[in-house]
């Protein structure tokens, strides 16, 4: 078993911080025009422990846009509601080895959006929520379970909300063909509607912590103690993170930092060590997939420092 001390957990934080705050590279997002106005020079990490301690270095209060980070949420909605098999005969648990956005991956995949966590598989997951036809009921689950899952409440940006609808064409067309291929549970414009407001939704990093560690600590919100989803789930979810969380980079990033991640276009990345942390950072500028540089060097810093990997030795004490 390894042991690590909080304090050292603390001062790798600060240190991490302070390593990548300077760190050049990257641009905002500027297909969607809300995001492109961001300051830049924003920056925050915020690593959650399963005692509900939040520890936390720069602009860690700062809400952004949570982007593709919501499609985490959502897919522990739908299998809360559904259940690990329902999911993935539905949707699937592939990585696609393509772009977030990607209509090449449904076309190739014939009838299969692959994965909850690339827009096509979080366009199919928003028109499975229940109560199906009912948008207003689905909202209210997907922002509930929102707030369950970071123990405090995510507020609409609405200018982004308006941004992304006036220039969301790309997502229209795969809601539309996966219409086509039956894998859209409800209406398809109401579904791609409730996928543009997840999206949309207003993030701290602390929050995404939170949200992060609930999903290591099986499924128990740390900081509220509400057993959100049921323990079973939580490696369903976070092998979800680890299989496509950096899209067609997402095996560098583990093979790299041996923490499953996910990122959001927005700048925001949360990371899950399971029984250990969840963790989450932020900084505006991304490279050229769409992943925050800042928050990708953090968390990386983090958890090289600590010595943590997934993909570690387990140190299991055999009994004879
Ligand atoms: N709302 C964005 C989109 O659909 C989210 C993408 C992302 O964060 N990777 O294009």
């Amino acid at each position: 078993m390894k042991k690590i001390k909080i304090d050292d957990i603390r001062s790798v934080v600060k240190e991490a911080y302070e390593k990548v705050k300077t760190m050049q590279g990257g641009k905002n997002a500027n297909y969607i025009p809300f995001l492109a106005k961001i300051d830049p020079q924003l920056f925050g990490i915020a690593l959650c422990l399963p005692t509900g301690e939040v520890i936390e270095a720069g602009d860690t209060n700062y809400v952004f846009g949570i982007e593709s980070v919501s499609k985490v949420y959502t897919a522990v909605l739908v299998l809360r509601q559904y259940g690990a098999d329902e999911i993935l005969n539905k949707i699937g648990a592939d990585a696609t080895g393509l772009p977030f956005n990607s209509i090449m991956a449904i076309l190739l995949e014939k009838d299969h959006p692959s994965t909850p966590l690339v827009n096509a598989g979080a366009i199919s997951a928003d028109s499975m929520v229940k109560p199906l036809g009912d948008s207003n009921g689905k909202w209210g689950a997907i922002a509930d379970n929102m707030t369950a899952l970071s123990g405090s409440t995510l507020v609409l940006l609405d200018e982004l909300y308006k941004s992304e609808t006036a220039t969301n064409f790309n997502n229209r067309s795969i809601a539309w063909l996966l219409k086509n291929y039956g894998r859209i549970y409800d209406d398809p414009d109401m579904s791609l509607d409730l996928y543009t407001r997840q999206c949309s939704m207003g993030v701290t990093a602390k929050q995404l912590a939170i949200a992060g560690c609930t999903i290591a600590n099986g499924g128990l919100n740390p900081v509220t103690k509400e057993q959100v989803f049921k323990e079973e789930l939580s490696p369903k979810i976070t092998s979800l993170i680890a299989t496509v969380g950096f899209y067609e980079h997402t095996g560098d990033w583990l093979y790299n930092s041996g923490i499953p991640a996910k990122s959001g276009v927005g700048g925001g990345v949360l990371g899950v060590m399971p029984g250990a942390f969840g963790i989450a950072a932020f900084a505006p500028p991304l490279d050229e997939f769409g992943n925050s540089v800042k928050a990708q060097a953090a968390i990386k810093y983090i958890t090289q420092k600590l010595g943590l990997n997934i993909f570690r030795n387990n140190n299991i004490d055999f009994e004879m």
